[in-house]
């Protein structure tokens, strides 16, 4: 079973604000408390739910996450190192733990700088915009540094302290007696989180994190030539640093839109001409549409159906500027389903004047013999 998109679980759109999320997650928890539908079990699957659902979309780092891998997100950037240590052989409880008896502490993922996340965003555009390319603002909500307290954390007029549980390092150690001898192990300090500092009044627009969910318009150019799934890295654009690190960057992934007359192959382009059998056994010369608008082109005298004509240079231009592909053109021979009286005089005519039928009788006679020899043995 799948499981359900938090967004929709809280009923919300992607670009909810905070409070908007809140509001939702409160009216939902209300509804399905298990107080107030006592031994239902449907609406208690249902509070667990919209309970999971918020506390990831209530977190701007988990939500990120969220938004960019969906529920494979893993629970945080930077895991957890810091656990308790359970002894050999008893719970390793993974790799983390091992790196923190050997090499002395998680450190390394908690209070150096960071870089922020790598965004995904996909835009869908035109088969016309993929041929010439384009340039447009594109909505990616992603996290940015809090203006109101400049990424401290701190309210306004006050600044963080040193965290007095560890003194600033962000790290507090234990050392265990082991078969191995005394194991010094550095923790992740707790209290502040391995980020050694203490904020006692938090900023109010941020509550404390220093970072803010915003959605931004990013100008991106895209090159002609793309096609679905080609991904244009747009670098800085992502999420910002943690601890002054750089920023992410933004992967905008492509998706070219289904066109009403031609479909794309590599760089080439294929489209359909349905022609009469008038036009087809005469010849003529007709409009074609192409990307670059419509052109001349002269149908040959006795044209078949399914005969495909190539316009030289009419396709993509190759996205490395490797010249341009073509366009193909296949004929469709459309026969008139209605035709009056007079019509069907002139044809009858043309029939016999040609001998009962357009098709040889000769070429007649050898088909309807494989028909026999295949029916009838
Ligand atoms: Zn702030
Ligand atoms: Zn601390």
């Amino acid at each position: 079973m799948s499981k359900r998109d938090y967004y929709d679980i809280l009923g919300v759109s992607r670009n909810a604000t905070t409070e908007e999320i809140k509001k939702a997650y409160r009216k939902l928890a209300r509804q399905y408390h298990p107080d107030a539908n006592p031994s239902d079990k449907n609406s208690e699957a249902k509070f667990k739910e919209v309970a999971e659902a918020y506390e990831v979309l209530s977190d701007p780092e988990k939500r990120s996450n969220y938004d960019q891998f969906g529920h494979d997100a893993p629970n945080a950037r930077g895991f957890d190192f810091g656990g308790g240590f359970g002894g050999f052989g008893a719970d390793m409880g993974g790799l983390g733990d091992i790196f923190d008896m050997f090499f002395g502490g998680s450190g390394r993922t908690r209070t150096g700088p960071q870089r922020g996340a790598d965004l995904r965003t996909d835009i869908d555009i035109t088969l016309e915009e993929s041929a010439f390319g384009l340039e447009k603002d594109i909505k990616v909500p992603r996290i940015e540094t809090c203006d109101s307290c400049k990424g401290s954390g701190a309210a306004p007029g006050t600044s963080a302290k040193s965290c007095p549980a560890c003194g600033g390092s962000g790290q507090t150690q234990t050392s265990q007696n082991t078969p191995f001898g005394r194991i010094v192990q550095s923790h992740t300090c707790s209290r502040c989180r391995g980020t050694g500092r203490f904020i006692e009044k938090p900023c109010s627009i941020c509550q404390g994190s220093g970072r803010v969910r915003r959605s931004r318009n990013i100008h991106v150019k895209i090159p002609a030539g793309v096609d679905t799934g080609t991904r244009l890295r747009i670098n800085g654009e992502g999420e910002v640093g943690l601890r002054s690190g750089p920023p992410g960057d933004l992967y905008v992934y492509i998706n070219v839109l289904s066109h009403e007359l031609f479909t794309r192959e590599g760089n080439n382009i294929n489209c359909e001409l349905p022609i009469s059998f008038i036009q087809a056994a005469l010849g003529d010369e007709v409009d074609v549409p192409t990307l670059y608008g419509t052109m001349k082109f002269k149908i040959p005298e006795g044209t078949q159906p399914g005969a495909e004509f190539r316009l030289r240079g009419k396709g993509i231009p190759d996205l490395n500027g490797y010249g341009k592909g073509d366009q193909y053109i296949k004929v469709k021979i459309v026969i008139p389903t209605r035709l009056n009286e007079r019509q069907k005089q002139l044809l009858n005519e043309f029939a016999q004047i040609s001998g009962e039928s357009t098709v040889s009788a000769a070429e007649n006679k050898g088909f309807f013999d494989k028909v026999k020899d295949v029916f009838m043995g």
